[in-house]
């Protein structure tokens, strides 16, 4: 990738920045060629020029964070801070605006432990498959909450309101203190943390005054550099309910039974239903199946589905506890679905000395979805688009009719889910497409387009944005000619009157100039 310069630069103010920030981490840590500026694409995007980093620098602590910081002021130069840029779906390490420079914080990676009371303090580096190392090697007993993509890391993914697939598996609700960078080089910690040296950094989350977590997370307000977060005591037993509902309007009443043993507690995780694409676009290429045009028909999906014994939607639920519990909750599960259907429901068992299922469910990190990139071939990718709605089925299957309707107008195929957390669903849809396919290509944004303002018409807001969306997404959420984004940027202005960390993320731009002009 060649380069392009930061705002406002010239290549000789660039240079001087550059080696101002090598005297902090040394010369090897700072990357500029070419070669180096493609690892910080987004190796997702459609259009990889669209975001395309100067240069990156890579810290290895807090105070080589701060010293970074203080410089980039002083040379007026825009930092995109990640932890391990593996934010595949929603721009990998791009930053917004093109020219900034990535602050890679994937070399810091400390993990500490308060075994007694399940909390973790990690650095931004530590990715899941290092935390599960160091829970496993050290005979911890606390389950980690892995993601799809474990490849990430355990901040990057918390400060990006990622979620999991255990009790744990809301992982912003369950960071508990940061330390952070703010934007003029000052390091502050939150919560407990606010008081030197205290033991509850990482127990009591909010100390005394407001509480600041939330507001680093989604946001250019602060770098952080250690995340506290609480990790789930390992479970005596573990009971799997999987259940496969064939027809598409099956959805709605699925909602409708879980939805309320969600809201009680019965249900601690979130259980999510996806469609039958999820297992074959891992399994499987679309051309083992179809070589036409549009979207795949239904009887290519029924010949899918048989194959792997697929309903078009299939609910995974897991129940966490000791065998008593878990035995009588999935009682009550299996009973009040058998009130509503005669579809079975496979059950079963994990025991303590079991072999663990290889699924983030139970705590183990994995990859292997990733593959879901190669269902067209070519070089693939996806782009997420996902918004929260109302706990209702009818609502549901609104949504996804919309929604199916439009990925058949553009001739993609549906890939979808929805995700129960306590009060709300989150519909997280993957859109697939083969980034060598130019027709493809060329339509993914229009079909982005659509779907956000299909969902905004009905008032759904997307839980999480893409970089290239992030001005869109924001814009749609509009209370009051959209007061919330008037206080963002205020806040930004007070904090960050240069624009030094990521301007534009999530529609924030405080004294920056908009990306083109953007709204
Ligand atoms: C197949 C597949 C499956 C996936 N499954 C899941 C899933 O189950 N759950 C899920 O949540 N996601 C999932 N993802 C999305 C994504 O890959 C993960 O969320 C991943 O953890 C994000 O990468 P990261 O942790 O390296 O974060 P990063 O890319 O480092 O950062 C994420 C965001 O936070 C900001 N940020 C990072 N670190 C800091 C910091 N220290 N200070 C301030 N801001 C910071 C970055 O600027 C960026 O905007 C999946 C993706 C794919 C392709």
């Amino acid at each position: 990738m060649q380069l392009v310069l930061p705002p406002n630069h010239n290549e000789s103010s660039f240079e001087a920045a550059l080696r101002a920030f090598a005297g902090v981490v040394g010369e090897r840590w700072v990357f500029t060629s070419d070669q180096d500026r493609d690892t910080y694409v987004d190796h997702y995007g459609f259009d990889v020029n669209a975001h395309v980093a100067s240069a990156a620098v890579a810290p290895a602590s807090a105070e080589e964070v701060q010293a970074i910081v203080k410089l980039a002021n002083e040379h007026k130069l825009p930092l995109w801070p990640i932890s391990r840029g593996k934010n595949f779906g929603y721009g990998s390490a791009a930053p917004v605006v093109s020219g900034s420079v990535v602050l890679d914080m994937s070399r810091m990676k400390k993990i500490w432990m308060d075994v007694d009371n399940g909390t973790v303090l990690v650095e931004p580096g530590v990715g899941f498959y290092d935390l599960f190392d160091y829970v496993e090697q050290n005979n911890i007993p606390y389950w980690i909450s892995p993601i799809g993509n474990s490849w990430g890391s355990v901040a990057g993914n918390a400060l990006d309101r990622g979620v999991g697939y255990t009790p744990y598996g809301d992982h912003s609700d369950r960071v508990c203190g940061l330390e952070v960078v703010l934007p003029d080089g000052d390091l502050v910690r939150t919560g407990m943390g606010a008081m030197s040296n205290s033991e509850a950094w990482t127990l009591h989350p909010y100390g005394f005054g407001p509480h600041w977590d939330q507001m680093f997370m989604q946001s250019n307000f602060g770098i952080v550099t250690k995340l506290g977060m609480w990790l789930m005591p390992k479970p005596e037993t573990v009971v799997s309910l999987d259940m496969e509902l064939d027809k598409k309007e099956d959805l709605g009443w699925a909602i409708d039974t879980l939805a309320p043993m969600r809201r009680s507690g019965l249900i601690q995780q979130s259980p999510s239903i996806g469609n039958w694409l999820r297992a074959a676009a891992v399994l499987t290429k679309r051309t083992d199946w179809y070589n036409g045009e549009g979207a795949i028909p239904e009887d290519v999906i029924s010949a899918i589905r048989q194959r792997f014994n697929l309903g078009w939607w299939s609910i995974n639920l897991r129940i966490y506890g000791p065998e008593e519990i878990t035995n009588a909750t999935a009682n009550v599960v299996q009973n009040t679905f058998a009130a509503r259907t005669q579809y079975p429901m496979r059950r079963g068992l994990w025991r303590e000395g079991m072999p663990r299922e290889q699924q983030p469910f139970a705590g183990i990190p994995i990859t292997f979805p990733l593959a879901n990139a190669g269902w067209h071939g070519g070089r693939g990718a996806h782009v997420g688009f996902s918004p929260a709605l109302p706990q209702s089925g009818d609502k549901a299957l609104a949504q996804f009719q919309r929604t199916f309707d439009r990925y058949n107008e553009f001739g993609m195929d549906y890939h979808g889910s929805f995700a129960l957390g306590e009060r709300h669903i989150t519909n997280v849809n993957q859109v697939l497409y083969d980034r060598d396919n130019k027709a493809m290509v060329a339509q993914v944004d229009q079909f982005f387009r659509a779907l956000l303002s299909d969902a905004s018409v009905q008032r759904y807001g997307e839980y999480r944005a893409h970089i290239e969306y992030m001005d869109l997404i924001a814009q749609s959420y509009d209370f009051n000619n959209g007061a919330l984004w008037r206080l963002n940027d205020r806040l930004k202005t007070a904090l960050d009157p240069n624009g030094i960390v990521a301007p534009g993320k999530s529609g924030i731009w405080g004294s920056t100039p908009r990306r083109g002009g953007a709204v």
